[in-house]
C-alpha cells in the first residue's frame, strides 16, 4: 500500500522528472497567454523594447501600458465577438468612426474597449524610436499656417490635454475640412466619429504617467513630445490629406 503522502510525493517526482523548471515556467506562461491568443482580437506587439523611451516613459509604466491595460481591452472585446459578428479587427476604424452601428445591448462596452485598441495601437507606433525628430514637408507647412510653429503647435495641445478633465487624449488632426485642428476626447473615444483624422495623439489616463510623474500631468506632456515619431505622423497627415 502507498500512503496518501507517498502517493502525493510520487506524483510531484514524476512531474518534476518530466518537467525541466523552465519547462514548467514556459509551459505556465504559455496557459496563462493562451487565452488571448484564440480571440480574434490580440495585443499587437510594441515593435521595441519598453525601456526604449527612457527617461521620458520609464519601462515599468511602458510594459504595464501595453501588457495590462491594452491587453485588458483586447481580452473584453473577445468577450464580445460572438455577440457581433461586424466586431472584428478589420473593421475597427469602420466602427469607430460611427459607433451608433454597434448594437446597443453592447454598444457602450464595445465602444470603449474598440476605443481604447485604436488608441492605444495608434500611440505605439508613433512613439516608435528613430524617425524624424522635428516636422517636415507638408506636415510642417500645415502646422506653420495653422499654429505659427511647431511649438506654439505643442503648447496649444498640451494646454488641452492638461484642460481634459478626468481620463482622455488630446490630439493634432486633420478634420472633415481638412484642416488641422487641436482637439481632446474624453475616456477612449476616437476623434473618428467627427470624421476627423488622429496625426499625433497623446494619452493623459493616470496610467499613462502615474508612476513617474505622479499628479504633474503638464510635466509629462512636456517631456511626451520627445517621444513622438515625426516620420509616422507625416505618414498620418499624407494619408488624411490624399
Ligand atoms: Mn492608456
Amino acid at each position: 500500500m502507498i500512503s496518501r503522502r507517498n502517493s502525493l510525493k510520487l506524483s510531484l517526482g514524476i512531474a518534476g522528472a518530466a518537467l525541466a523548471p523552465a519547462a514548467l515556467t514556459s509551459r505556465a506562461f504559455a496557459r496563462t497567454a493562451a487565452p488571448a491568443a484564440t480571440g480574434k482580437f490580440t495585443l499587437p506587439p510594441l515593435g521595441y523594447a519598453y525601456e526604449a523611451l527612457e527617461p521620458h516613459i520609464d519601462a515599468m509604466t511602458m510594459n504595464l501600458h501595453h501588457t495590462k491595460h491594452h491587453q485588458a481591452y483586447i481580452t473584453s472585446l473577445n468577450g464580445f465577438t460572438d455577440r457581433w459578428a461586424e466586431l472584428d479587427p478589420k473593421n475597427t476604424v469602420e466602427i469607430m468612426s460611427k459607433p451608433s452601428m454597434i448594437p446597443e445591448a453592447i454598444r457602450s462596452p464595445v465602444r470603449n474597449n474598440l476605443g481604447g485598441h485604436f488608441n492605444h495601437s495608434f500611440l505605439w507606433d508613433l512613439m516608435t524610436p528613430g524617425g524624424a525628430r522635428e516636422p517636415d514637408g507638408g506636415l510642417k507647412a500645415a502646422i506653420d499656417s495653422t499654429f505659427t510653429s511647431a511649438t506654439e503647435m505643442m503648447t496649444r495641445v498640451n494646454t488641452a490635454a492638461a484642460g481634459r478633465f478626468g481620463s482622455g487624449w488630446a490630439w493634432l488632426v486633420v478634420n472633415k475640412d481638412k484642416r488641422l485642428d487641436i482637439v481632446t476626447t474624453p475616456n477612449q473615444d476616437t476623434p473618428l466619429e467627427t470624421g476627423a483624422m488622429p496625426i499625433i495623439g497623446v494619452d493623459v489616463w493616470e496610467h499613462a504617467y502615474y508612476l513617474k510623474y505622479q499628479n504633474r500631468r503638464p510635466d509629462y506632456l512636456k517631456s511626451w513630445w520627445n517621444t513622438v515619431n515625426w516620420t509616422k505622423a507625416a505618414g498620418h497627415f499624407d494619408k488624411a490629406m490624399g
